[in-house]
């Protein structure tokens, strides 16, 4: 496999043998990569994100640090006059699509013979990261946020991790950890590329599993972008590889009270948010890092960008509980912007969300 970084922003190239996390001029590192799916080996392997074995930039199966996750059941339900499908990814191995990521960007690092790791997060890349490094015995330490949520806290401090918690906003945190990336390896789920080409598997298996094709729509959560991004990359590997004939329309999902990407999208003049309040914790990001490449993939894919509002995202949260879904407040409110997108729609396509992270973390909230 031939991969190499490449500068977002000015596209120098670097090996992926170096150990860096942005380019000398400060922009962010994709990876060049180009995959192969083996379609006969891919249907006879068993039922894991790593049957697109050829897919995913990772030398040496001896590297690969997984769970066998993935290739979570998809269901159909119905909201209204019109239905969608949801990918279960809730029901990883630390209960959150963020695994997929994780599960990529972990084997890197080992391949790397890495020792010690830092990220930051909001929560459930916090619990992936430190489950992976766990399982291949990498010692990590992750920043969190003051405000996390207790449930996400117990499992990063569970799988062994050092739990730094800090005070102030989201970004606080982030530098806290920019500068423990000083000293140690920065796994981001956000600025290494690795993490996704991880994600991208959600567009595999949802393309294998609706018979290799493609659905109409997508509807993604976007605080960083890193399912949204990933898909993107995964859709337009198949569409480049031959496997599919489109890709199909982005439709990215933010909370109205933290909504940077949107406000862009839509040319809305706001001062920057410094402080917001929202139940979707997960996805309150008020400076994501790839904006640009956000936007530029709603607009590529003839995409649209909505915004849920705070009631919208409780009382989806309950409704799906009561159907029986046990889901955390950041997944609802991509449940609750699916609703307002099929509204939309004169007449039925095939659109495909996901469950994106397990209630049981946010229990006691
Ligand atoms: C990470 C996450 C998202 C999406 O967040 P991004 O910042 O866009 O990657 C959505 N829901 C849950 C539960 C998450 O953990
Ligand atoms: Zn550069």
């Amino acid at each position: 496999m031939n991969t190499i970084y490449c500068c977002s922003l000015c596209s120098k190239q670097y090996g992926t043998d170096q150990i860096i996390w942005k380019c000398n001029c400060g922009g962010l590192l994709d990876l060049k990569f180009t995959p192969v799916f083996k379609l006969k080996e891919i249907v006879s392997r068993p039922n894991s994100m790593w049957k697109y074995r050829e897919a995913i930039p990772i030398e040496k199966d001896s590297d690969i640090v997984s769970f066998n996750e993935g290739f979570t059941s998809i269901i159909k339900l119905n909201f209204g006059k019109k239905s969608a499908l949801i990918k279960q990814d809730h029901l990883f191995p630390t209960c959150s699509y963020k695994d997929r990521g994780a599960s990529v960007l972990i084997s890197k690092a080992k391949e790397l013979k890495i020792k010690h790791l830092v990220e930051d997060s909001s929560g459930n890349a916090g619990c992936s990261i430190a489950a992976y490094s766990a399982k291949a015995k990498i010692k990590c330490d992750i920043y969190v946020p003051f405000s996390a949520t207790e449930g996400k806290l117990f499992q990063i401090k569970s799988y062994g991790a050092n739990l730094h918690k800090i005070v102030g906003t989201r970004e606080d945190t982030t530098l806290a950890a920019y500068r423990a990336a000083e000293k140690y390896f920065y796994a981001s789920h956000v600025w290494n590329p690795y993490f996704f080409h991880g994600t991208k598997t959600f567009a595999y298996e949802t393309v294998e599993q609706l018979g290799w094709k493609c659905p109409d729509s997508v509807v993604l959560p976007t605080g960083n972008g890193t399912i949204l991004l990933g898909s993107f990359i995964g859709f337009k590997e198949l569409k480049e590889a031959g496997i599919i004939k489109k890709i199909p329309k982005i439709i990215a999902v933010q909370t109205k009270n933290c909504s940077p990407i949107f406000n862009e999208f839509k040319g809305i003049k706001t001062q920057k948010q410094f402080s917001y309040h929202t139940i979707a914790e997960g996805i309150a990001i008020v400076s994501p890092a790839r904006l640009k490449q956000i936007i530029m993939v709603i607009k590529e894919t003839n995409g649209d960008i909505l915004t849920v509002t705070e009631e919208e995202i409780s009382s989806t949260h309950k409704e799906m509980f009561k159907s029986g879904f046990c889901i955390e407040p950041t997944s609802a409110s991509i449940i609750a912007g699916l609703k307002k997108y099929l509204k939309s729609l004169k007449k039925q396509e095939i659109t495909i969300s996901l469950f994106t992270g397990h209630g049981l973390k946010t229990a006691n909230k």
